[in-house]
């Protein structure tokens, strides 16, 4: 039997075309009886990878958890919105995002609760590949069903990012860099956030692409209107679809190219049913997709042939100092911590850099970009 996603259309955030397209998703995947009980707890994981207004399309839209939350609490459940965001997970932090995303405004409106607990625990995960424990943020704890609400976007490492990658985001504050920098590899890392994805066992995965990112994702890239939102029970192949929403297959993207390899989703998506529109209208003739920044040159070959490709080939981080307030984010989170602050700006040791790009990615001001060398460009481009 198919896996069911369901796409539907959303032109833009109004509630009206919001709750008409989610209420649709649901029906299409046999309503949210199918998925759970009146008086159960659910916990609404949503991408809220930096404080950030929803204009600015980092995180996942307001409407889009309102329309959800609402209809969840009307069905009898009870709502825990939540996340744990890049950098230290406390609750100064949670509270300046939870205003700055709107997901205050949407608790607030709906009676759903907005997540205060920052503790951890432990869990097996035999069946990871990699991570066979699990460190994950307590939050999880609190209830019966966890669901990926996610937004579309471009990610510098992973090229993109939906409802497996958000799932990263139950790993508790700075340990998500230790991840990064024990697994430095891209197939290693995507295999890493299979593996948490299956830990945690999303009950629902859904998709706010009715704008997404394109360009440098997940946080300096440029908004790019789609116009959908998807639903699934599976968030591995809600993925391969959104993948060819932007123009990519698995054979482009390493953590859907696991899948694949892992016997989760099919090649060539011939697993997948999907309802609701067809794929052909909604995908996007030109999506700018990052090319790759973490080039694996496989352990097999000589040291200093991995060496002097690296020099070739990889990409590095490149601060722009004049755009840096000094906040010291990119040093506190950089896993193998190489960045050293000097008169109140960033430096890096490029030759311990894991070019992991945690510093791009949380950098509040877009002070840190992606320098790929035209060789490596041109590689990726045959
Ligand atoms: S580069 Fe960005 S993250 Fe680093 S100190 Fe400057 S503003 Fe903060
Ligand atoms: S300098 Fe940036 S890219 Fe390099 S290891 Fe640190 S966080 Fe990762």
């Amino acid at each position: 039997m198919k896996t069911r996603v369901s796409l539907q259309a959303c032109k833009s955030y109004e509630k009206n075309l919001v709750k008409e397209a989610i209420d649709k998703s649901l029906s299409d995947l046999g309503g949210l009886e199918r998925f759970f009980q009146p008086g159960e707890t659910i916990f609404l994981k949503v991408n809220l990878l930096m404080a950030r207004k929803p204009e600015e399309v980092t995180t996942t839209h307001p409407l889009v958890v309102e329309v959800l939350a609402e209809a969840l609490i009307a069905y009898g459940c009870t709502v825990i919105i939540g996340d744990s965001p890049g950098g230290p997970f406390n609750l100064s932090i949670l509270k300046r995002v939870y205003r700055e995303t709107g997901m205050e405004g949407v608790a607030r409106r709906t009676g759903a609760t907005l997540n205060e607990e920052i503790g951890r625990f432990e869990q097996k995960n035999p069946d990871g590949h990699i991570l066979k424990s699990l460190t994950l943020a307590k939050m999880l704890k609190q209830a019966d069903h966890v669901v990926s609400v996610c937004k579309l976007k471009t990610h510098g490492m992973t090229k993109m990012t939906g409802a497996t990658k958000n799932l990263f985001g139950c790993v508790p504050g700075a340990l998500k860099a230790e991840y990064h920098f024990k697994m430095p590899d891209v197939y290693d890392f995507s295999d890493a956030l299979i593996d948490i994805c299956q830990g945690v066992k999303p009950t629902l995965s859904v998709m706010d692409a009715i704008v997404g990112m394109e360009g440098e994702g997940p946080s300096s890239g440029t908004p790019k209107a789609i116009g959908a939102v998807l639903a699934s029970a599976s968030p591995y192949h809600m993925d391969m679809v959104a993948s060819r929403i932007m123009g990519l297959t698995e054979n482009d993207v390493p953590m859907l190219k696991r899948m694949v390899d892992r016997k989760i989703c099919a090649e060539g998506m011939t697993d997948i049913e999907i309802l609701g529109e067809p794929l052909e209208t909604v995908v996007q003739e030109e999506f700018e997709v990052p090319e790759i920044t973490n080039v694996s040159f496989g352990r097999d070959y000589p040291k200093w042939i991995r060496k002097a490709a690296f020099a070739l080939l990889q990409p590095k981080p490149i601060y722009h100092h004049e755009l840096c307030i000094g906040c010291r984010i990119c040093e506190i989170n950089c896993p193998p911590k190489v960045i050293t602050m000097v008169n109140h700006r960033p430096v890096a040791d490029l030759d311990a850099c894991i070019r992991c790009f945690c510093c791009a990615e949380l950098c509040p001001e877009k002070a840190i970009s992606v320098y790929r060398p035209p060789l490596m460009k041109l590689i990726s481009k045959l």
